[in-house]
């Protein structure tokens, strides 16, 4: 098991300008560890894994796998199996055919070959499909081929550039399990590229959460949800709101802002966030840390429903709060809310988090 480093890496596909397609990334990728790149199209994710394939070569930084410097090395010196969106596999070949590609252009032995080739479709519960061609495959099992064939050659790390999205719905969930044991049983450092939040959430030991090619946070998935840095990814993973409320005290790692009704409350802050009294602070509080008040409370903020949508576990509603659109996700609401209803809305403080711009 090797860390992969990304040191102040930068790609340029355009010198003459000034944006870069990665900008300045700097991240440490443990070993054995599930790592996501997460972000909207066209913010640099590709392009990141792909310099971390060896497909392109960074404009300037370091890449490093453990102790080797492999800036410079072609993608088959540096023994990474890759796994594509479209899968990329040979349709008119059989499954052991496609499996075995990486195999022969190593020059491992026929006796060689047949044995990891089983071993790789075990790894990937295809056992006995080896003979099957691949346009009579479904698109799961076509997934799990591409898999195999990067499991095959025993890289030194696992590089997956959105392997679900051809997928439907219900596949791909299962789909998401099926990646983790695998991770899991191979103890493969994975890096995994998707602009599916629910997917990175759901999948990742830690998400570097990316938009216009620079590295906008790195942390766990908890961390990330529930400690934004700033309102680009609070906006991003799941939804959130974010307020602006008037600072009226300020401490390390905590500050104190006015609601819209008047009361004060003590919001969670990462050190050195700067804010002073009089300033304003963004405040992310994700829906389901808003709820409704009941009629005794003195609620902390009071507004008019202006939609109302049902969604199985949650009704989320949306609440016209002094012009400010303020999302609610409230379980079991009471019978008979509806439209142009005034309820009280209740912020469960410790759950809130103050953001960058
Ligand atoms: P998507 O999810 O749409 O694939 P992404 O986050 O993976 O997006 P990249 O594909 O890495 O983003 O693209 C980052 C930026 O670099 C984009 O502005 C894109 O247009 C540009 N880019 C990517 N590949 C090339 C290339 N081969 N030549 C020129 N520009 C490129």
């Amino acid at each position: 098991m090797i860390d992969v480093r990304l040191a102040a890496v930068s790609k340029r596909f355009d010198k003459s300008s000034d944006a870069a397609a990665v900008d300045n990334v700097t991240i440490t990728i443990g070993a054995g560890e599930f790592f996501t790149l997460l972000g909207p199209s066209g913010c640099g994710k590709t392009t990141t894994l792909r310099m971390v394939a060896g497909f392109y070569f960074p404009t300037s930084g370091h890449i490093h796998f453990g102790d080797d410097d492999v800036t410079r090395w072609s993608p088959n010196k540096r023994d990474t199996g890759m796994v594509f969106q479209n899968y990329a596999l040979f349709p008119h070949m059989s499954v052991a055919q496609n499996v075995a590609y990486g195999l022969k252009v190593r020059r491992v032995s026929r006796e060689e070959r047949t044995r990891r080739i089983n071993e790789a479709l075990a790894q990937v519960h295809l056992t006995g499909y080896g003979d099957r061609r691949i346009d009579a495959l479904s698109g799961g099992q076509q997934q799990r081929v591409a898999l195999a064939r990067a499991l095959v050659i025993r890289p030194r790390t696992l590089l997956l550039d959105e392997p679900l999205s051809n997928l439907d719905a219900k596949l791909r969930e299962e789909t998401r399990t099926e990646i983790r044991r695998i991770h899991r049983e191979s103890g493969l450092t994975s890096i995994y590229v998707t602009h599916d939040q629910a997917e990175a959430m759901s999948m990742s030991d830690r998400i570097a959460v990316m938009q216009s090619g620079k590295v906008q946070q790195v942390g766990a998935p908890q961390e990330i949800y529930y400690r934004p840095t700033n309102s680009f990814v609070a906006r991003f993973i799941g939804r959130s709101n974010v307020l602006s409320l008037p600072v009226v005290g300020a401490a390390e790692t905590q500050v104190q802002v006015r609601l819209p009704g008047g009361a004060t409350l003590d919001v969670g802050a990462a050190s050195g966030h700067g804010l002073t009294e009089g300033d304003t602070a963004l405040v992310s509080a994700r829906p389901e840390h808003i709820t409704l008040a009941g009629s005794n409370d003195e609620a902390a903020l009071r507004g008019r429903i202006t939609h109302i949508e049902f969604t199985g576990m949650a009704t989320h509603l949306n609440v016209d709060v002094d012009g400010i659109d303020v999302m609610a996700a409230v379980i079991d609401p009471p019978t008979g809310i509806k439209l142009d209803d005034v309820v009280g809305l209740r912020l469960v403080a410790e759950r809130l988090w103050v953001v960058r711009p």
